[in-house]
C-alpha cells in the first residue's frame, strides 16, 4: 500500500505540519477497506454483526389481510347511516381462520391478528357494537376498509428489507425472525490487539515503586472495544525497548486485523514506536491540530493496520473515539453511521485559542425546563481522566473558534454507550 506524506496544512499557524482533524480522519478512511472474511450465524447469535448480504423478504408480512382490532368483519357494502343490524354467523381467531361464507347482511366476530375473510374487507371495532344474540347493532360512522392490515403492507414478497453493511440491531432481529429467516451470512468479527507502552507503567496487583503509576489505559480501551463487536486480544505493557517494542508488535500484527498502542510516540528520548514501525511496516506519523490528543501514528504492519495512540489517558479515549471506531466500523463493513451531533446551549464559558480543533469534556443535563443544555467538565488537562468519567458527551470546537461565551450554541456528540 502507498504511504501517505503528511502534507503542510495551515490548520494551525502555531503548529505547522499538522493535519486537521477531518485530513486525518480521510486519510484514515482511505487506507481502511472492508475486510472479506464472512460466516453463517443463527439470527439469535448475529446481534452487532454487520450483514454480508442483502436480505430479500421471502414472503409478505403480514401474509394475509388482517384485522387490527377485536370486533366484526363485515361487507363495507353493508355500512348504512349510524346505525344498522347484521346477523353473527361465525368466529375467527389469530391463527385459526372462519372458513364458512359470509353473505350480504352477515358479519363474523373476529380477534386482532385473524385472517380476513375473502368476503370482507371492512372491520368493526366491537366497542361500536351492541349484540343481542346473533343480532349485532352498529352505531356510529364506520368507512369501508378501516381496522384492516393488509397483506404484504409491511413487506411485499421480493423486497430488499436491509442492505449488505447494515448492522443488526434487536429490531432487525425481530424484523428478519418475521421473514421467516434463520440463518444470516455476516462478516467475521474484527480481532483487534492493544498494548501499553512505558517503562513506568505497572498492572494491577502490582507494587507501585517511586516514579511509577498503574496503567489505565489497557482498561479504558478493553472497555471501549468491548462495546463494540469485536474479539479483543490484550498484550499487557510493553517497556520502552526496541527489541521488546519489535516483538510485540510483529506478535500483535500477526495475530490480528488491528492493533493499537498507547504512549512512546512523542518526541521524547524513550519513544520507540514510530522508530520500529518504520522498520517493520509503514508508518504516517501525524501531529494533528487537535487537543488532546495531538501526536498520533498510524500505518500498516503487512495486513495489519496500527495505531499508535498518545500515551495521556484522556488522549487515548479521545483519538480512539475520532479515529480508531470509525476506522473498525469501515474495517468491518459496516456502512457509516449517521454522526449523532446536536447543537445545544453551553452555560460555561470556554476559553479557546484558534487553529486547533478542541474537544472539551461535556456534561449535557436538563434546566428546570427541560431544556437539553451542556457545560464543561471544568479542568481539561489531557491526564485528568476523570473529566472522562463524570463526561457524557464532547464539546466540539472547531479550529476557528476562539472562545465561547457563556450561553452559546455548541456543537456536542454525546457518548452514545460507547465511552
Ligand atoms: P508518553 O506519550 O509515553 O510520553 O506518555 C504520556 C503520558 O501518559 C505520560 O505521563 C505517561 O506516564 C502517561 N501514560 C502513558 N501510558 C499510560 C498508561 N497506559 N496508563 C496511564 N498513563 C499512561
Ligand atoms: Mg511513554
Amino acid at each position: 500500500m502507498a504511504n501517505f506524506t503528511p502534507q503542510p496544512s495551515c490548520a494551525d499557524a502555531h503548529e505547522p505540519n499538522s493535519l486537521t482533524v477531518s485530513q486525518a480522519t480521510q486519510r484514515i478512511t482511505d487506507r481502511v477497506s472492508p475486510i472479506t472474511r464472512s460466516e453463517s450465524r443463527p439470527l439469535r447469535e448475529s446481534l452487532d454483526y454487520v450483514l454480508d448480504e442483502d436480505i430479500i423478504s421471502p414472503i409478505n408480512v403480514p401474509p394475509h389481510n388482517n384485522s387490527a382490532m377485536d370486533g366484526y368483519a363485515i361487507h363495507g357494502a353493508d355500512i348504512s347511516g349510524d346505525c344498522f343490524s347484521l346477523t353473527q354467523v361465525g368466529v375467527a381467531f389469530a391463527g385459526q381462520p372462519f372458513s364458512g361464507t359470509i353473505n350480504r347482511g352477515e358479519c363474523i366476530r373476529i380477534m386482532t391478528g385473524a385472517m380476513m375473510p375473502d368476503e370482507c374487507d371492512t372491520v368493526i371495532m366491537q366497542e361500536h357494537v351492541e349484540v343481542s344474540d346473533s343480532l349485532i347493532t352498529i352505531h356510529g360512522q364506520h368507512r369501508q376498509g378501516q381496522n384492516v392490515r393488509l397483506a404484504g403492507e409491511d413487506l411485499t414478497k421480493g423486497d430488499i428489507v436491509l442492505n449488505a453493511g447494515h448492522k443488526i440491531s434487536p429490531a432487525d432481529l425481530g424484523l428478519i425472525a418475521s421473514l421467516g429467516i434463520a440463518e444470516l451470512v455476516v462478516k467475521q468479527k474484527l480481532k483487534v490487539a492493544f498494548f501499553s507502552t512505558g517503562d513506568e507503567l505497572r498492572s494491577l496487583g502490582e507494587q507501585l515503586e517511586p516514579g511509577q503509576i498503574y496503567d489505565s489505559n489497557r482498561y479504558t480501551l478493553h472497555g471501549m472495544l468491548s462495546h463494540l463487536n469485536v474479539d479483543i486480544i490484550d498484550l499487557g505493557v510493553v517497556a520502552d525497548q526496541k527489541q521488546a517494542l519489535r516483538e510485540a508488535l510483529q506478535h500483535a500484527s500477526q495475530q490480528a486485523d488491528v492493533v493499537l498502542t498507547t504512549g512512546g510516540v512523542s518526541v521524547g528520548d524513550a519513544d520507540y514506536v514510530k522508530e520500529m514501525l518504520e522498520e517493520l511496516g509503514q508508518v504516517d506519523f501525524w501531529k494533528i491540530a487537535m487537543k488532546p490528543g495531538r501526536p498520533l501514528a498510524f500505518g500498516t504492519i503487512n495486513d495489519t493496520l496500527f495505531f499508535g495512540l498518545p500515551g495521556n489517558p484522556v488522549s487515548v479515549m479521545v483519538t480512539f473515539y475520532q479515529f480508531v471506531q470509525p476506522a473498525l466500523q469501515n474495517l468491518s463493513g459496516e456502512h457509516a453511521p449517521l454522526q449523532q451531533l446536536m447543537q445545544v446551549n453551553c452555560i460555561s464559558p470556554i476559553r479557546k485559542r484558534a487553529g486547533r480543533f478542541e474537544f472539551q469534556r461535556g456534561i449535557l443535563f436538563q434546566n428546570e425546563q427541560g431544556i437539553t443544555q451542556v457545560k464543561t467538565t471544568g479542568e481539561q488537562g489531557s491526564g485528568i481522566l476523570r473529566s472522562m468519567s463524570i463526561a457524557n458527551c464532547f464539546i466540539l470546537l472547531d479550529e476557528q473558534c476562539d472562545g465561547i461565551e457563556p450561553n452559546t450554541l455548541v456543537t456536542v456528540q454525546p457518548f452514545s454507550g460507547l465511552i
